[in-house]
């Protein structure tokens, strides 16, 4: 039985129904059975009516022996009934619900599961989901699954759907080998998916859970390997270590290489000399050095006379890297090689970059996406630099990659740190490095979640900064008031600020609905001090360096994720003085586990693997690639099914497995390797 027909061909799903479960995406059979619950409620325990003493979720077998639904006022309409068992009576209480009284047959039985709960007096069972007992009941008597619903689409119907798809479910296919599901005692995929939706115990819920999970990670570390496999095939020009090179780059900086930086760049020297690809990600927390390990890298490809391309998300970042660059590489005599290209410049500054880039003049091309736009003579390109690779899709680093005709080496850069061991798995085609020291005589910035009452003597404090010459950075969730949600927004603190607060100061607004242009020109006055504020939303995430900025103030703090905030919290403190991270929550609740690791800890690692465990399964890569490789059952803190089911991908190669006899495995494999792979 095909699982791709359209969900019209279920009982009880017309075109109306069908409509509204495409809202949530599903057009299929198959989508249907991969529509996971979002959770559970269990009402699995059918308790005797006259054992309902405590209040709390209950689940009675019983006759109606009465119903009756009335108006008490306008508006609010209760049905009231009695139910019976062997034991005793129970009364039912519904709210709003007038149908149930015409929808109850007498003489029958009813599973009937709600929470047992004190009203007016009177503990009765509310708003309770009732229906006729049955062999298999699929919203009473069990553990009931909760999907994520949409108006006129709730649970109850998405349940009923499924439930007409139990002989096809129980006859799925095995997208695994044979083998796996024995050696690892996994369920099959048939008895996985409907424990899944139906489970029978909460052990079945667990081993199903198990199973499937399993298999995501299994199906993602194929990919990965695939994906390495296929990228040590391909030929990449070897850059040769000339030693002197280094060393002169070296003895020119006006510090010491941090031990951890010395290790990061001697592998990547290392790699490049090889004629296969290289791809490094080089993790490092904010601050930890990540730019010098990439100049080096650039000037080895600089000194054989071949080109590096630079790409940053953002061309604040860009011009940012292109001067650190220029400063970096003028001792060597390397500073005129550089050259950058970003979407802001004029169509005359275009149009003299490219051609300094094909007369060889610029061989160090610093940009944005203007670099894969424009078009550029790539044909020398022999490595490629991507600084927070999470802010890029795949298909941008592969464009800019297809412009050189061949494969040149690549060096990720990342500050989202992920712990070593998902990083093997989730990045498997990947070779990381870890700049785990930070340079010496780095400053803790000291960081303090503010409750809303404490703001006066917060503004005191900040106004006292401004006085003595420093700045902030203010960042907002919401760029303009919302509705839906009660906390500050970027344009609104701009208003408190310029007319009563700080009006005294001189404050900008920046944010992502703004022009290129505008933003450059507020950034560019914030970084010459022509503001003491710049409030916005987390478009300043990514490596700004201002180091004049001491305070960095979060609104609604409980709003933003541990990395997120960590990262922003490394925007200040990057020169001389004493750097601040006030987290102010939107009320005077007591602050999360996040918010108080976040205040304690400075470790970009810890917090890291922190977030993970408190968000459970979760989006691996970045936003770009948001939902295609987010895990839906496995938590990435589950170290063992991890390993396990990286070891069985190993395994599933070693053993010369011909994914074309797993017809099913190979699609998603095939897709998830689209998403990841860079060759
Ligand atoms: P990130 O890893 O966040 O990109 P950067 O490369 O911007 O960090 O470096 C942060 C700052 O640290 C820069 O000002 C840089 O000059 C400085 N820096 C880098 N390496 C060292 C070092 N080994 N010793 C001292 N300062 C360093
Ligand atoms: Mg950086």
């Amino acid at each position: 039985m095909s699982f791709e027909r359209p969900l019209t061909e279920i009982k009880g799903v017309g075109p109306a129904v069908a409509a509204k479960f495409t809202i949530l995406g599903l057009k299929t059979v198959a989508d249907l059975i991969n529509y996971y619950p979002r959770r559970y409620d269990d009402y699995s325990q059918i308790t005797p009516i006259k054992k309902l003493t405590k209040p709390g979720p209950v689940t009675i077998e019983a006759r109606i022996t009465s119903i009756k639904g009335r108006y008490v006022r306008r508006g609010m309409h209760i049905t009231e009934a009695v139910a019976t068992d062997d034991t005793g009576s129970t009364r039912l209480v519904w709210f709003n619900q007038p149908y149930r009284e015409l929808g109850m047959k007498r003489d029958q039985n009813y599973f009937i599961s709600g929470n047992f709960e004190l009203s007016h007096q009177h503990f009765a069972i509310q708003n309770p989901s009732t229906e006729l007992s049955s062999e298999f009941p699929i919203n009473t008597a069990r553990i009931v699954p909760i999907y994520r619903e949409t108006k006129g689409l709730n649970s109850r119907l998405i349940r009923n759907a499924l439930k007409q798809e139990i002989a096809a479910i129980e006859q799925l296919p095995e997208t695994v080998p044979a083998w796996l599901v024995t050696d690892h005692a996994l369920l099959s995929r048939a008895e996985a998916i409907k424990a899944i939706h139906f489970p029978e115990t909460s052990q079945q819920l667990e081993t199903a859970r198990r199973r499937l999970g399993f298999e995501e990670v299994f199906e993602l570390s194929l990919a990965s390997l695939l994906n390495k496999n296929e990228l040590m095939a391909k030929h990449a020009p070897p850059v040769p270590f000339t030693e002197v090179i280094a060393k002169d780059f070296v003895g020119s900086m006006p510090f010491d290489l941090t031990n951890a930086q010395r290790k990061v760049v001697w592998r990547i020297f290392l790699d490049m000399q090889k004629s296969q690809p290289m791809n490094r990600l080089v993790e490092g927390d904010v601050g930890s050095g990540k730019t010098v390990v990439a100049a080096m890298a650039a000037v080895m490809v600089l000194h054989h006379g071949h080109q590096v391309a630079l790409m940053a998300p953002t061309e604040l970042l860009a011009r940012q890297h292109a001067d650190t660059l220029y400063k970096l590489l003028e001792p060597l005599g390397f500073a005129d090689q550089v050259g950058l290209l970003v979407g802001g410049m004029s169509a005359k500054q275009k149009t003299t970059a490219r051609e300094q880039i094909a007369a060889g003049k610029i061989r160090l091309m610093v940009g944005t996406n203007a670099l894969i736009q424009e078009s550029v003579d790539m044909r020398g390109l022999e490595l490629i630099i991507i600084d927070e690779q999470h802010r890029f899709g795949v298909d941008q680093r592969k464009s800019l990659q297809a412009k050189a005709g061949h494969m040149p080496h690549v060096l990720s850069l990342t500050a989202t740190p992920i712990p070593r061991s998902l990083a093997l798995t989730l990045y498997g085609e990947l070779d990381i490095s870890v700049l785990d020291v930070k340079p010496p005589g780095r400053q803790t910035i000291i960081t303090e979640i503010v409750s809303p009452n404490s703001r006066a003597q917060l503004y005191q404090k900040i106004d006292a900064e401004l006085s003595a010459g420093r700045q902030m950075f203010v960042v907002c969730p919401l760029i303009t008031e919302s509705t839906m949600l009660a906390v500050n927004s970027a344009e609104k603190i701009y208003e408190d600020f310029s007319t009563r607060d700080f009006k005294h100061r001189k404050i900008g607004l920046l944010h992502g609905k703004m022009k290129p242009d505008e933003k450059n020109e507020v950034m560019q006055q914030f970084v010459d001090h022509k503001l003491d504020i710049l409030v916005s939303t987390t478009v300043i995430e990514v490596g700004v360096d201002v180091s004049n900025a001491t305070i960095m103030l979060i609104e609604a703090a409980e709003r933003f994720g541990l990395a997120q905030m960590h990262q922003l919290r490394g925007r200040v403190g990057r020169g001389k003085d004493q750097g601040y991270c006030y987290l102010m929550m939107s009320d005077s609740t007591a602050p999360s586990k996040r918010l108080r690791a976040l205040e304690r800890s400075s470790d970009g690692f810890k917090l890291a693997e922190l977030d993970l465990e408190l968000r459970g399964p979760g989006a691996i890569y970045g936003r770009e690639q948001h939902g295609q490789l987010d895990l839906r059952i496995a938590k990435l803190t589950d170290v063992k099914l991890i390993a396990e089911a990286r070891a069985a991908a190993q395994a599933t190669i070693d053993r010369g497995e011909n994914l074309l006899h797993y017809p099913q495995l190979q699609a998603n494999v095939r897709r998830l390797q689209a998403v990841t792979n860079l060759n």
